[in-house]
């Protein structure tokens, strides 16, 4: 018997060729293999006569084959003819480029066609690269009545399964092997049985069976919900013991100080917003804690964390502990410098900004000698002393060379613009800074401006605790939208002119390209850039920026834009999260259909930071009334989290999730769509947890679940 760990290349049905085709695929062992799921099912019961079948139906007829042929042809080209016939007429099949059918058909075997029909010059009636089964005689022959294929073909009913292929592999080989494997293969199952009965879902062997296999459809939509509910029960087990180990290390306590804490906030022009009080106060708590805090907060930008992350800061400072926070780039970690120190002004607290190229401290201003650069050896003394106490900047913070007295409270804005690699390694070496003697772990805040409904955070960030900033200060004013027909869209150009006559600026974002197209995105986003300079607004000065620009140009183009030196700013979707220009106001998205709606309200975000009204164009490049009714949803509302459930609920996790976490695998995807699975899923890994925390009692569990771990991060 084979195990699921063994690789392919150890099977005598394997050679070198075809064991590299399947790598090509990303498939190397028997597990792989069985879990390279089909995208979608033929269905081959709907048959027909030859006779009887019409032009541009899709449909499956079966015969003997009577003659094959490879018509030679000029184009260079290979064209494979396949000829069958039953009682009441032939037809042929074409294939282009597809030599296959020559390796399983032979005249006089017996066969089924099942794809579109298409006409040649008008009149003759042929299959053009149809899917192909062979079948055995006694089939053909009571075609009407049940059938079943013969098991060689690799199937077992009308349903026959289509996977992802490329160009060395098909479907029709890999329906061969699998359904091989599986006759061979030893699958226990490793998921507590009782949790599977009650979700009333089929044991891993016959859900395998199902998903490749299906007698019904029935039976692939249960084996897809198993596999779904196996994966996000692995991802939840992963978290909680995530969580666990996370819970045990220990941290400094960092007392909540009401006096301070009151005295900061009687000083602020507002109130606090319901929603930033009660963040507030749950991470205040976890400071008091001993063990080390790992919290996410979340909040639409312009939801006020900052002022949430800085009572934090507050708390951490007043007793003499050291704070790190790390932002994705150079302009943000600027940005939030002198606002931090503009909030913080009334205390003596030395504040520095670390990035590649930049070191600053704030209390060197107040040396009079007017300089506040420092060299780099300097600032690492100071941060080492413990003189330096709050620590801004890029990832530049987290060196070997870097050393903090006592680093009790990190904080990581933008979090999401970290890369996963990246998210991991601040996370692992953030432990490392902790304190001197490496006792203590410092409390961990990550925070996102990307609004994603609880339910989903849950199960993408399970090991995190969670606070939801859902609320934005009063008086923030809603950024005017409005969706553009194409023959609008004069009228949009116009009032822009108007706008940056009282020197207001412009963001103009590229539509997506499909991956179909032929033009690359910078090709697009440079066409569309000259179309915009030259012909509709000549006066103006434009800017340009794209992803295929290096960080450092990317950067520069954004600061020209924020510093004035552009009207308007042509960019692709890269355009940066987090970076405040007050003085933009208005946002033009082209082609708005083809984002989701969670990334318009991101685009959106980057206007509205000033006092100004601002006003987002959402430019249709039809009248499509399908995108129109989904766009209007925009239009209502400004809050993300209510634009993000719309979006779920229109385009599934899947185009949700998108950018934000890449690489999850589809079966993932299809069960963070189903609310109850991830609840349930929840509720079994944190019981069986509670029971045995090691797995010790489940070793193939555990196997499942370290293995996991390799393949998702986790923030
Ligand atoms: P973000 O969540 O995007 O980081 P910020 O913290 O930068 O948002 O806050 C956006 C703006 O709103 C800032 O100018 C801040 O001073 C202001 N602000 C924050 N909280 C409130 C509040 N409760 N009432 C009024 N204005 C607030
Ligand atoms: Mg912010």
């Amino acid at each position: 018997m084979l195990s699921l760990k063994n690789t392919l290349s150890s099977l005598s049905e394997m050679n070198a060729k075809t064991t590299k085709n399947l790598q090509s695929l990303g498939i190397k062992t028997v597990e792989d293999l069985l879990y390279y799921f089909p995208f979608r099912y033929e269905d081959f019961s709907q048959q027909k006569k030859i006779i009887d079948i019409r032009p541009g139906e899709t449909i499956t007829v079966r015969g003997k084959i009577i003659n094959i042929k490879t018509p030679p042809t000029r184009i260079p080209k290979k064209i494979t003819e396949v000829y069958i016939e039953d009682e009441t007429a032939s037809v042929k099949a074409v294939w282009f480029n597809f030599s296959l059918p020559l390796k399983f058909l032979a005249k006089g075997k017996f066969v089924q066609f099942s794809g579109k029909v298409s006409l040649y010059r008008g009149k003759e009636i042929y299959f053009q690269h149809p899917n192909f089964e062979l079948i055995n005689k006694t089939i053909f022959e009571k075609s009407e009545e049940s059938y079943q294929i013969s098991s060689k073909t690799g199937s077992t009913s009308g349903l026959v399964p289509i996977y992802p292929e490329n160009r060395n592999v098909n479907s029709y080989f890999l329906r061969r092997l699998i359904r091989l494997i599986l006759t061979r293969v030893e699958l226990n199952e490793f998921i507590p049985t009782n949790f599977i009965k009650e979700q009333k879902l089929p044991n891993l062997k016959k859900a395998l069976n199902d998903i490749h296999f299906p007698k019904s459809q029935k039976d692939f939509i249960l084996a897809k919900k198993r596999f779904a509910f196996e994966k996000m029960f692995l991802i939840q087990l992963r978290a909680f013991s995530l969580k666990q180990t996370w819970e045990k290390n220990s941290a400094i306590s960092i007392p909540f100080n009401k006096k301070i804490t009151k005295h900061f906030l009687d000083s602020l022009p507002f109130k606090l917003t319901n929603a930033q009080k009660k963040a507030s106060w749950q991470i205040l708590q976890d400071l008091e804690k001993n063990q080390p805090m790992n919290r996410l907060l979340e909040g639409d930008v312009g939801s006020g964390k900052t002022i949430v992350a800085i009572l934090a800061i507050l708390s951490a400072l007043n007793q003499g502990l050291q704070i790190a926070v790390l932002v994705p780039t150079e302009v943000l970690a600027i940005q939030h410098y002198l606002e931090i120190i503009k909030l913080l002004e009334k205390y003596q607290f030395k504040i520095g900004l670390l990035t590649g190229s930049q070191n600053k401290l704030n209390y060197l201003h107040q040396q009079k000698d007017n300089k506040n650069k420092i060299s780099k050896t300097k600032f690492y003394e100071k941060i080492r002393i413990g003189e330096v106490s709050l620590v801004i900047g890029t990832h530049a913070i987290i060196q070997d060379k870097i050393n903090f007295k006592n680093l009790s409270l990190i904080i990581i804005d933008e979090q999401h613009r970290f890369g996963v690699k990246q998210r991991s390694f601040l996370q692992q070496n953030a432990m490392k800074i902790g304190d001197e003697n490496k006792k203590n772990l410092p409390h961990l805040l990550t925070m996102t401006a990307t609004p994603i409904p609880r339910t989903l955070s849950l199960a993408l960030f399970g090991n995190l605790d969670l606070s939801i900033v859902d609320e934005f200060p009063k008086g923030k004013k809603k950024i005017i939208t409005k969706v553009i027909p194409p023959q609008d869209r004069d009228q949009v150009y116009n009032f822009i002119e108007q706008q940056v006559k009282q020197k207001k600026q412009v963001f103009i974002i590229c539509p997506l390209v499909e991956e179909s197209s032929k033009i690359s995105e910078v090709k697009s986003v440079k066409e569309e850039f000259e179309k915009l300079n030259q012909n509709i607004f000549p006066k103006l000065s434009l800017g340009l920026l794209h992803g295929k620009m290096r960080p450092k140009e990317k950067e520069k183009s954004m600061t020209d834009f924020k510093k004035g030196k552009y009207n308007i700013l042509v960019s692709t979707s890269v355009v940066e999260v987090g970076i405040d220009i007050p003085n933009a106001t208005i946002m033009v998205i082209e082609g708005a259909e083809r984002f989701g709606l969670a990334q318009l309200h991101q685009f959106r975000g980057r206007v509205g930071r000033g006092q100004d009204q601002s006003y987002c164009f959402l430019f249709t490049s039809n009248n499509v009334s399908d995108s129109t009714t989904r766009l209007k949803v925009m239009e209502k509302t400004n809050n993300g989290f209510k634009i993000a459930k719309e979006d779920l609920k229109l385009r599934g996790p899947g185009q949700f999730i998108g950018t934000l976490q890449s690489g999850i695998p589809d079966v993932t995807m299809e069960s963070l769509s189903d609310i109850k699975l991830i609840q349930a899923a929840r509720i079994y890994a944190q019981s069986l947890l509670k029971y045995d925390s090691k797995l010790k009692k489940f070793p193939l569990l555990k196997e499942k679940s370290d293995f996991l771990s390799k393949q998702i991060h986790f923030e």
